[in-house]
């Protein structure tokens, strides 16, 4: 895709180290999943997204990325759909705080100090905090008390007025824009060879009650796997969107570290 930023993965340990040494450098990880997004969508969705948000954000700010997560926390039914799609392929809580602590730990330990998580599947958020809370507590038992890691989900920060405009009849909220009209406009825009718009079905919105039951009552999921209809999903909208979080997600991370 379009983006310019170095990926991490592709420099010799050589240039980056010396990528390191010759500015204050930040390094964005993105952190998606591995999910189904209904029957017009890939499974990538989640981490193809966030990864081209953190690229084109990295490129604004002169930020290293690393190589994403691709796998997420287990999928709900209230938001994600559930695990019981073939595909949603999670991960346990417990396995991704490790994960997460575990890249902090490796990249504060070569000399990074600002680190950024850049987060596309809601379940995550919390125990990408719980991993970040553990690599803080090790590395500053450890002497290494600079580092500093800032934290978000690329989502929350839709603007009202971007709202109004998307949705003009009322946004469903987050958790059912789940494989409907945001993320499939942001796929036209960023993937569409993976989009099949001639595969959408005609399905309700997903009538989720406030609560979750366990084990997971997976009659609450539309069949298809789509929280709410994405048949007014454009590539235009897509593009306001992506344009949208990789502004906020620049000025976060850029204002924040410099
Ligand atoms: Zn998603």
């Amino acid at each position: 895709m379009m983006s310019n930023a170095s990926n991490i993965a592709d420099l010799t340990w050589v240039e980056y180290r010396h990528r390191l040494a010759e500015d204050d450098a930040i390094v964005m990880i993105p952190v998606g999943a591995l999910e189904q997004h209904g029957p017009h969508l890939p499974l990538s969705v989640d981490t193809l997204l966030t990864t081209e948000i953190t690229n084109r954000a990295a490129a604004r700010i002169g930020a290293l990325v690393a190589p994403p997560v691709a796998y997420g926390c287990r999928s709900q039914p209230r938001s994600s759909g559930g695990n019981h799609f073939p595909g949603t392929t999670s991960l346990e809580a417990g396995t991704m705080t490790a994960l997460i602590r575990d890249l902090i730990n490796g990249l504060a330990r070569h000399g990074v100090r600002q680190i950024a998580v850049i987060n596309g599947h809601l379940e995550n958020d919390a125990f990408l905090s719980e991993g970040i809370e553990r690599a803080m507590v090790e590395l500053h038992r450890d002497g290494l008390s600079d580092v500093k890691v800032l934290k978000m989900s690329y989502f929350e920060t839709i603007s009202p007025e971007t709202i109004d405009t998307i949705w003009p009849d009322g946004f469903p909220g987050l958790a059912l824009e789940h494989a409907a009209v945001m993320e499939t406009s942001m796929m036209l825009h960023v993937a569409p060879g993976l989009v099949h718009m001639d595969r959408l079905p005609d399905e309700a919105p997903a009538d989720i009650p406030p609560y979750d039951v366990y084990p997971p009552e997976t009659g609450w999921v539309p069949p298809s796997g789509g929280m709410s209809p994405a048949h007014s999903a454009t590539a235009q909208i897509g593009k306001t969107l992506i344009d949208e979080f990789v502004t906020l997600v620049a000025e976060s991370v850029g204002g924040e570290f410099r």
